[in-house]
């Protein structure tokens, strides 16, 4: 989710910049997200050494000389942000998880894939030194990377489940489940919807996982069912989980494992969101569902929330369904607020830290500041021309040339496509760009005291928000490498 994507989505719901709930947040950062083969890559053509924990130059990774101090808007800037190679989300994940720097693709696992490089995460130590409650939530599968890197190890992403393509090892799906068992997981990846014949060359749960899922010990399973109330069902599932002792599970998702992206109107003057089904629960649901039961630990909780068709979408350069997205997780950061909020309980801003940020940026994402869109305004948005003598680019590169830099969209197979030149994106992939980070609660010193130290301004780094989270949860701060059970 890249700052842009921030003010499309403000402007789209509230007419303004910065009318989301976590833009009103008192603590403010950006964030430099690269990861290892982000800095090796510049390192190399520095002719500097790789990256090496106990030695880096932080803005080998992200220089803001080049690159800029803050993150890329349609104020100060005059095209979509491109420059460099960029991290993915199981690296970005690690680094927020566990405070390491890691290689793309690697999930709370060591650079270099080690066989005894599984790397402790924050929420694994937490519940660990605490008893608190752990849970992760994710609008894509439950195992999917971000999610995966706070409750599970692994030297790829891509190990979803044990026997997929072939792979014996412990899979991320199985270690989950079976291994490292957090309190609350929802995602998607129903493999009825998404592989009903449980083909192991695809898919994000073997059939063996899926229906022990439904017999198991640990946990009551909720999950998706042909015109059922998704939302219902796991706040109802919530509670019945408390009372039975057990553990929630949700698995919900449709075709590609993701949950339907909410649909975004075009009605100028008045923004409206629609989910695209009700057999999923929205965000906000699931995070109800999440914080209700966690909220009844006394040791207190650790909860990752995931709106993860963000990064999806963007991807798509569907500008449209961003929109719906950013307006989900919205509200799902809106309902988090209330709860904390709500008096009665244990729970207040003295004693829980709620943060927003992004894993990374995705899509390049630049708004025309003279074709600026109001409330309920979308762009014209047309799938793209399947015409190989058509480039296949998102908005035309004139739009950005007209602003006087030269530079030219590079040519790159765009889903979709802006004739009218309002947005236009730079790529269907992550850019290295600087992202928002929104810290509410008592805790927000911890984080804005790393603003200025290994970037000059308000930026920090991802490894950063984890030392900054290490403290505010009472934990010794980083530099050990714990070994899993020790
Ligand atoms: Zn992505």
């Amino acid at each position: 989710m890249s700052a842009q994507t921030e003010v499309a989505a403000s402007r789209y719901l509230y007419g303004t910049d910065d009318g989301l709930a976590w833009q009103k947040f008192p603590g403010k950062a950006y964030v430099a997200t690269w990861d290892v083969n982000v800095y090796n890559a510049n390192a190399r053509k520095a002719r500097r050494p790789p990256y090496s924990r106990s030695s880096f130059t932080p803005l080998l990774g992200y220089d803001v000389k080049v690159e800029g101090p803050r993150p890329h808007t349609d104020q100060d800037a005059t095209a979509p942000f491109l420059p460099g190679l960029a991290t993915d989300s199981a690296s970005a994940a690690t680094a927020l998880a566990t405070g390491f720097k890691t290689d793309s693709g690697n999930i709370s696992w060591l650079s270099g894939d080690p066989p005894d490089g599984e790397l402790v995460t924050i929420a694994e130590e937490y519940r660990a030194k605490t008893g608190a409650g752990i849970g992760v939530i994710s609008t894509v599968p439950f195992d999917h990377a971000t999610p995966a890197a706070f409750v599970s190890h692994n030297t790829s992403r891509n190990s979803y489940y044990t026997g997929r393509r072939g792979y014996k090892g412990l899979g991320i799906a199985d270690e989950i489940i079976l291994r490292v068992k957090p309190d609350v997981v929802i995602g998607g990846g129903h493999p009825l919807l998404d592989n009903p014949d449980f083909n192991p060359k695809t898919g994000y749960i073997s059939e063996a996982l899926y229906l022990g899922l439904k017999t198991s010990p640990d946990y009551l399973l909720v999950e998706r069912t042909a015109g059922g109330n998704g939302g219902r069902a796991v706040i109802e599932g919530a509670a019945a989980a408390f009372r039975a002792g057990k553990k929630l599970f949700g698995l919900f998702g449709g075709k590609g494992g993701n949950f339907e992206v909410p649909l975004a109107e075009d009605s100028p003057g008045s923004p409206l969101v629609k989910p695209a089904t009700e057999e999923n629960p929205s965000l906000a649901e699931a995070t109800l569902a999440a914080l209700d039961y966690l909220g009844r630990n006394p040791d207190g909780f650790f909860l990752v929330v995931e709106q993860g068709d963000i990064d999806w979408t963007n991807h798509d350069n569907d500008f449209r369904g961003m929109i719906g997205c950013v307006d989900d997780l919205d509200e799902a950061v809106r309902a988090a607020t209330a709860f904390v909020d709500c008096p009665g309980d244990a729970l207040d801003w003295t004693n829980t830290v709620l943060l927003v940020t992004a894993d990374h940026a995705t899509g390049g994402l630049f708004l025309d500041r003279g074709k600026r869109l109001g409330p309920g305004d979308l762009p014209r948005q047309d799938p793209r021309i399947a015409d190989p003598e058509n480039s296949p680019v998102a908005g035309s590169d004139r739009g950005i040339a007209s602003n006087g830099t030269g530079l030219k969209t590079p040519v790159y197979s765009s889903l979709n496509m802006f004739p009218d030149e309002e947005v236009v994106y730079g790529t269907a992939g992550h850019t290295n760009e600087l992202v928002d980070l929104a810290v509410a609660g008592a805790a927000v010193r911890y984080f804005m005291k790393y603003r200025g130290t290994w970037y000059p301004g308000l930026v920090l780094d991802n490894t950063q928000i984890n030392a900054a989270l290490r403290e505010a949860l009472g934990l010794s701060a980083l530099g050990r490498r714990a070994a899993r059970g020790s």
